[in-house]
């Protein structure tokens, strides 16, 4: 997995909560994904929205997108398609996605490089890995998360950040067991380059094996691990969350996590995690397909505004191997 990896020798170390009294947040439950596939065909496990988690506010949508290792010709992306009304987060650990989309935003993001796309009022993009990639295959595995934003910030002008690597937040924990890299939001002073519009922490976190890592965390955040690869516990009380499980904390305090021993071959380095949490927004979803706004007129409103342009149109220079306009774009 060749996101980033540094010696946690090197880098800053968030401090031992227990130090100043702290209590640890209590496990709530662990969900288990769903595996789907998505766009053109790329296998993804879902953990929200499922039939058991609708969404994980501020959080509507986790896709953990492979490992897949493509053969030539097999690798997949998504044709142009819309969204209104809240943030798409990707994040690419192995392999290569280049994006595009109608405000002349995009870029190629690879090993570690996030792209951060607030869709707002209306935008169309297109998810895809480069011709090159396309004819030779190779290792894929990434992450999309979609951020909910507030009513008020529904309709905002479209936007698109662009994060390296390089950019990341990197810090350890107290004990040096756990490599945390920032991609949004801050852990102890150490912030992630990630400009959100409601109040987020997002990490790629790799814990050794047998390491516990301890941190503090925001009363006001929930507090969730997603296990992108090998297995673990959460809490003091050590509640399992095997690969492509989410563990949901319940509310206050710090959190910790521990990584089991043994650790499959593809994990060497350490239990892979997502680290996420956020202020609730705790108003009504209504969703459907790209879109997701507050009431069902308001979506009935963007399938409209999509399908007469008002959304942006598909610029002339599209990517020529993917992407007809007029594909369904709802599904
Ligand atoms: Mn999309």
């Amino acid at each position: 997995m060749p996101a980033i990896y540094v010696d946690t020798l090197s880098v800053p170390r968030l401090s031992n909560p227990e130090l100043y009294g702290r209590g640890f947040r209590k496990a709530h439950k662990v969900f288990d994904s769903v595996s789907t596939l998505e766009g053109e065909g790329f296998p993804v496990r879902r953990p929200f929205p499922t039939a058991r988690l609708s969404q994980a506010d501020p959080f509507l949508l986790l896709d953990q997108m492979g490992a897949v290792d493509y053969g030539p010709g097999e690798a997949k992306g998504t044709p142009w398609h819309p969204h209104r009304g809240f943030e798409t987060v990707t994040y690419i650990m192995d392999g290569v996605m280049e994006h595009r989309d109608s405000i002349g935003g995009g870029g190629v993001i690879t090993n570690g490089d996030t792209q951060w796309m607030t869709a707002g009022a209306g935008i169309l993009h297109i998810e895809t890995p480069p011709e090159w990639l396309v004819v030779k295959g190779g290792l894929f595995h990434g992450v999309q998360l979609w951020v909910n934003l507030p009513a008020h910030q529904k309709m905002t002008a479209p936007k698109y950040q662009d994060i390296h690597s390089s950019d990341l937040g990197i810090v350890s924990s107290y004990d040096g067991g756990g490599l945390i890299r920032v991609i949004a939001g801050e852990l102890g002073g150490h912030k992630g380059p990630g400009m959100t519009q409601t109040p987020i922490i997002y990490a790629h976190v790799t814990v050794a094996p047998g390491a516990r890592v301890a941190i503090d965390w925001p009363d006001d955040h929930n507090a969730m691990v997603y296990a992108l690869a090998g297995s673990g516990s959460i809490s003091e009380e050590r509640v399992a969350v095997g690969e492509g499980q989410l563990g949901v904390f319940e509310r206050g305090g710090a959190i910790s996590f521990t990584a089991d021993v043994t650790q499959p071959a593809y994990a060497s380095a350490g239990w892979e995690v997502l680290l996420l949490g956020g202020v609730p927004i705790s108003e009504p979803v209504a969703r459907y397909g790209p879109f997701v706004m507050n009431t069902r007129d308001e979506l009935v409103k963007a399938y409209e505004d999509f399908q007469s342009g008002r959304m942006g149109h598909i610029p002339a220079e599209k990517i020529p191997h993917r992407g007809a306009a007029d594909e369904d774009p709802i599904n």
